[in-house]
């Protein structure tokens, strides 16, 4: 889960690494609000991507006016396939340096690694080409954690300025705290800044917090709806459930990834356009059914269900059941055409014989029919 630089910067804080003043906002009235408390300020769109310096979405505004103006120009405009919806307003800096700091993880050794250069900024991807041993490394050993002198001295092999060691360890120690309490896959501060009175500080944070241990964080929960446009997806993801949405009108549940993409290929073909991806899994029960039933309903464009189940290890007629009881238990009115095969696919078309659902032996039949059916509905 990508974090947003302001929410990035939020974990930041509170673990005592220094940021820039600022303040959140989603309309350009408030963009000038914001600006006229902080002073001359710096507006930033956030966006799950980098590079938005040399794109244009991070402006110095003079005044809240500019302020304003930029910040008008930026929302709802999109940035490598990102709609901005929210803005950083924060106080700008007088630049005395600029330094990379990042912690990843390291597969080679399975340990995070501290990552640092003297050269950071908007275009590090270019040193690391360019000037490869301008950036240096430094594996960290979990048992103990980084040890200050380390920390000195990957200062000092990425010739940071001796007079912001002091700094540089701290805010690398805590940096390091940050990463290992929320269970991190990549935490960067690009630049890591240095201002014209000696103070260093975060001016920008990228946060990425590991899928697979989000489980143990509630606290981080908060901001993983924040961090995702979609209500539906952040609501499938709640309950654990693998959806993507789409534009179309017909929603699409299979069991398994392969099966749904193949599915959503066929109604295409076929003229039509799906709502959503939805892999239902293996071994579907009823409440796995219902669940992903009722997620696919929450779109209000769809018109239609198509559920495409080929039997392995999930067995035809428990899908049936599921669906029958799901349906029933949700009262859906909608068309939903089951194509099946595999396993116990004849016993689980029979049972469906009969109900309101259109039970279909083959795929692209049942493709034209919950087209048609959608058409009508
Ligand atoms: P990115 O391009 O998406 O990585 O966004 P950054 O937050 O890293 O900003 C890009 C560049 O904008 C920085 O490297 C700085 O040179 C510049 N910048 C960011 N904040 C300030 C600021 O407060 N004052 C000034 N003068 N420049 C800033
Ligand atoms: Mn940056």
């Amino acid at each position: 889960m990508k974090l947003y630089e302001f929410q990035a910067k939020e974990l930041f804080a509170q673990g005592g690494i220094p940021i820039p003043r600022g303040q959140m906002v989603t309309d350009a009235e408030a963009a000038a609000k914001a600006a006229a408390e902080i002073g001359k300020s710096v507006v930033k769109a956030q966006a799950h991507a980098g590079g938005r310096g040399k794109a244009g979405f991070i402006k110095l505004a003079q005044s809240p006016d500019e302020a304003k103006t930029y910040a008008a120009a930026m929302l709802g405009q999109t940035f490598k396939g990102f709609v901005i919806g929210r803005l950083l307003i924060e106080e700008a800096v007088d630049i005395a340096a600029e330094y990379y700091l990042a912690i990843t993880i390291d597969r080679e050794t399975q340990s995070p690694v501290m990552i640092c250069s003297a050269q950071g900024g908007v275009d590090i991807e270019e040193v690391s080409e360019s000037h490869p041993d301008a950036i240096v490394g430094l594996v960290i050993d979990v048992a103990y954690g980084p040890w200050d002198y380390q920390l000195r001295d990957l200062a000092e092999r990425a010739s940071l300025d001796p007079k912001s060691y002091r700094q540089f360890v701290d805010i690398a120690k805590k940096l390091y705290d940050v990463f290992v309490r929320n269970d991190a896959a990549l935490a960067e501060i690009n630049p890591l800044m240095v201002l014209k009175d000696g103070r260093m500080i975060a001016a920008d944070a990228k946060f990425d917090v590991d899928d697979n241990a989000l489980f143990r964080h509630e606290e981080l929960l908060g901001l993983k709806e924040e961090a995702e446009e979609d209500p539906i997806e952040a609501e499938a993801h709640r309950q654990g459930v693998t959806y993507v949405r789409l534009p179309g009108d017909i929603g699409i549940m299979g069991n398994g990834a392969g099966i749904v993409m193949g599915t959503l290929d066929m109604v295409t073909q076929e003229g039509g356009a799906p709502a959503n991806f939805c892999d239902i899994g293996g071994g579907a029960s009823v409440e796995t059914v219902r669940k992903c039933l009722s997620i696919v309903l929450m779109n209000p464009n769809v018109k239609g269900v198509l559920i495409n189940v080929f039997g392995g290890i999930t067995r035809g007629d428990a899908v049936a059941n599921g669906v029958l009881e799901a349906t029933a238990q949700l009262g859906v009115k909608l068309p939903i055409v089951v194509r099946m095969a595999g396993t116990r696919a004849e016993e689980g078309l029979k049972i469906l014989e009969g109900s309101a659902l259109v039970p279909e032996g083959d795929p692209i039949e049942a493709a034209r029919k919950i087209i048609a059916l959608a058409k009508g509905a």
